[in-house]
Formats: C-alpha cells, structure tokens, sequence
C-alpha cells in the first residue's frame, strides 16, 4: 500500500480526553474516531488490525471444531420474554419499536436467538455437540463508556454457544474453549490469566474471565506468581480429547487467580505463599460461561437422548472482546514514541520509507522491494510521499509497524538498505534481498 494514496489520519498533538495510552495512541495513529460517546469509527489502519484479530480467532474456532454463522444485531424483544431476560438486564439494553409498533433491541448478547436457532433445528443427541459462534457488533448502553473502544457502547465481540446433550459433554465444551481461547490470545502476544468468575446476568454454574495484566485495567487482580509461568508450548491438542482438554483445564485453573468481584483474601492469606502472592490491576478481554439448561428449559430446546427421552439441552457461551482486545493489546505494547505491534497482530508486516522519492533509482528500488514482499505475502506500508524523513520515521514509529525497511541514496550506493526492529532499534544494514529473506523467516512464510 503507497501512503500517497492511503488514509492514515494520524494527529500530531495528543487529544485532551483521552487517558489512557492505548486511546490516546488509537487516536494519534489514525485508527479510531469517535462517532458518539462509545461508539467509534474503525479507520483503515484500526480496521486492519481488527481483520488481523477476526482471522486468528477464526483459525482457532476451526481447530476446535466450532462453526461460523452471523446472527442480526437487531433482535426481537420476543424471544427475551421467553427467557425472562427482558425485564432483567435493565438500562443497559437499547430497546427500539420499528414502524409497525414491533419490539425490538440491539443484542448485548445472543444466548437467546442462538437458542431460537437451534430448536428449530436439532431434535437428536446424535446431531450433538455443536458448537455455533459469530463475530459481531454488540451494543450495551455503558452508564460510563471510556478509554476509548476499551469500554465502549457499541463493540465488537466473538460470541460462542455450545449445545450438549449432558453435563459432562458440555463440561467439555467449556474445557475445550478455555484451550482455544488460551491459544488465541498467545498468538496474538498476550499472556491471558484464566480467572474464576461471578456468572452475572448470563447466569450459571461455571466461569473464568481471561485477564490481561496492566496497569490501567478495570479489575483488580489477586493470584499466585506460579500462574505467570504457565505456557500451552507449542503442542497440538486433540481438542476431540476430553482428558487432554481437562488436563489445560487443571493445569491453568489450579493455581490461585481471582478477580475483586470473586477474591477471597483468607484463603488467599492461607493457601498462597507470601513470596509468591501477587495483586495487580488487568483487562478482561474474554469470558467462558457454563449455564446448564438455563436457557433451554425456558425457551424448549431439547433433544431426544439415547434412551428416546427429550431432554433440554446443556449450553454455556463463551465471548471474546475483539475491538477490546486491540485496546489490550496496545496496553500491552507500546512505548514513547508509538504503538509496537507484535507481528501476528501488525497492521502491515513492515513499513517502508522512501528518503529521497524524487531519485528515480531509489524509488525504483523501493517498489521493486514492495513487489516482492506482497508476492510473499508480507504487505508492507510504502511511505512514498515526500514530507522530511524525520516526519516519515515519526510516523513509522506512531504507528508501530514491528519492521522498517529505510532506502536512501548513500546506502543504496553500497546496494544496501537498512532494515530496522521497532521493539529495541536493532538495525540491519543489508542487502534487498537478505532483507526480505530476513522478514520472511521472521513472519514465517512458508
Ligand atoms: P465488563 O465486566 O468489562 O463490563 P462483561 O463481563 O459484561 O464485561 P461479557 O458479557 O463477558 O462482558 O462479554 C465478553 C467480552 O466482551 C468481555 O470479556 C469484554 O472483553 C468484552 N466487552 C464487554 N463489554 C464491553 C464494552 N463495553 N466495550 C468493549 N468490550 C466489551
Ligand atoms: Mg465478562
């Protein structure tokens, strides 16, 4: 992509109202604009990053068997009645009336139109499990939206709902998203705590949120230090596997990690070694929830079991915060001068910048040079325009793509051009072509 004929709106001064750095630099690098209060704007560079989520998270949804749909945003007042939900969940519902005097919402959730779908449709234990999940806007009418996207009103969000035919099958489900969900957010970069939770008004029996630690996080975090030592390695998992599955479970969930909402300080005083006991504060990008029949039984989704008896199915849901996450993941990683995205999440792969545009040799190496990256699937972000180089690389490191590739009259006379990490300024005077066999090892094309 040539800058020339992009949209990158970045600013130059910081905006008073935001607080926190992930606002502050999403503003800065063009990514977001606000609309309204909580409700934004994805620019193309913001958009991009939200793809790169969207992607992943999708990748690891196959992995573990679940299937894609997309549910409406609007919603039918309707099926909230059945389930009792209506009256409930308060003010933080947006209610709408169309035309025709109809009541609808905007979804904060769709435990109940997942559920409308599913019994119309499955009668049988044996067309179970199933797992169905989407990636879509959500609207919840925050009393106070703030940080940016990071408490918003309208968000995007990775909802998932499984259907069992018993408890143990969707003990399963619930294990078999806490592994998914684990792997998701380490290929994004982040260490993401499982933390046992309340069930608020989802409701149920079960639940963990996923926890990134920062310093201007919402929750305040109580857990044992073991916790930070954790990793899933880079082992497949046969997600088919309930033992495999429970073992993740185990493994994450028995070291003490706890919320305010869920902490409970004499145990916490009794059971976790002093040395070892750690209080911070942390982002809750996700949240599993096993509920039983919660839903079913209201709204009659029931299968006939082995034995021919109908019974109402087992479900929990299971969201990721997927415009949160950008916010995270910014928290995250970041410094003085701009955003560092770790490369699994970048907006482009590498930045290129062009210090003489008018040299006809020089250009010619620089297009050339993005060819053959977009050819191997690295798509690069070519500063082509003709502000001061200190503009250029002010820009480059605002928006922090992880590697730059600097092409300049004098070096270029050597047949070398500087490649350069944004995380620590390692720089690489090189040649064009180790310069892109470098990056291709490095993003690991194949
Ligand atoms: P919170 O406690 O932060 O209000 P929640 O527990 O009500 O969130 P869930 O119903 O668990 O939210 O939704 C799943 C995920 O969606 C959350 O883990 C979070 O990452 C994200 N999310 C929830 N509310 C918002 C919001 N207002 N803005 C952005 N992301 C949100
Ligand atoms: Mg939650």
């Amino acid at each position: 992509m040539r800058m020339s004929r992009y949209f990158l709106p970045v600013l130059r001064e910081t905006p008073a109202e935001a607080q926190i750095a992930s606002h502050r630099l999403m503003l800065r690098s063009g990514m977001i604009q606000q609309a309204s209060a909580g409700i934004y704007s994805w620019m193309p560079l913001g958009r991009r990053v939200l793809g790169k989520l969207e992607t992943i998270i999708h990748e690891e949804q196959a992995a573990a068997g679940h299937i894609p749909i997309l549910m409406p945003t609007l919603q039918p007042a309707a099926l909230w009645q059945e389930s009792g939900r209506y009256d409930d969940y308060g003010q933080e519902m947006l209610r709408i009336t169309d035309r025709q005097g109809r009541h609808l919402l905007y979804g904060p959730t769709n435990e109940e139109l997942v559920t409308d779908i599913f019994r119309g449709h499955v009668k049988s234990y044996r067309n179970l499990p199933l797992t169905l999940y989407h990636i879509q806007w959500k609207f919840r009418d925050e009393i106070r939206p703030r940080f940016g996207i990071m408490r918003g009103r309208e968000f995007l969000m990775k909802d998932g709902y499984n259907f069992d035919v018993d408890e143990a099958s969707a003990v399963h489900a619930y294990n078999r998203h806490l592994v998914s969900y684990l792997r998701t957010y380490q290929r994004m970069g982040l260490k993401a705590i499982p933390m046992r939770a309340d069930t608020g008004p989802i409701g149920g029996k079960l639940s963990h949120e996923f926890l990134v630690l920062a310093d201007t996080g919402e929750s305040e975090l109580f857990f044992d230090s073991n916790i930070l030592e954790l990793g899933l390695g880079d082992s497949d998992i046969d997600y088919d596997s309930r033992e495999a599955c429970a073992s993740v479970f185990d493994r994450w969930t028995q070291q003490y990690a706890r919320t305010d909402e869920t902490h409970d300080p004499d145990h916490f005083a009794r059971h976790v070694p002093a040395v070892r006991q750690r209080r911070s504060r942390g982002i809750e990008v996700g949240q599993i929830f096993y509920f039983g029949t919660k839903y079913s039984e209201p709204m009659d989704a029931c299968v006939n079991d082995a034995s021919g008896q109908r019974v109402p199915v087992h479900m929990g849901s299971h969201g990721i915060g997927v415009s949160r996450l950008v916010g995270a993941i910014i928290e995250a990683n970041h410094d003085d001068k701009g955003i560092v995205w770790p490369e699994p999440v970048a907006p482009f792969a590498v930045g290129v910048i062009n210090l003489k545009p008018d040299n006809e040799e020089v250009s010619a190496v620089c297009e050339d040079l993005c060819v053959r990256l977009e050819a191997q699937g690295l798509e690069p972000l070519y500063d082509d325009t003709d502000d001061r180089a200190g503009s250029k690389f002010t820009t480059m490191d605002l928006i922090g793509l992880p590697w730059r590739l600097t092409v300049g009259p004098r070096s270029l006379a050597a047949g070398e051009l500087e490649l350069t990490c944004r995380r620590d300024g390692r720089t690489f005077n090189c040649a064009p072509e180790e310069a892109i066999g470098r990056l291709t090892d490095i993003y690991g094309v194949k």
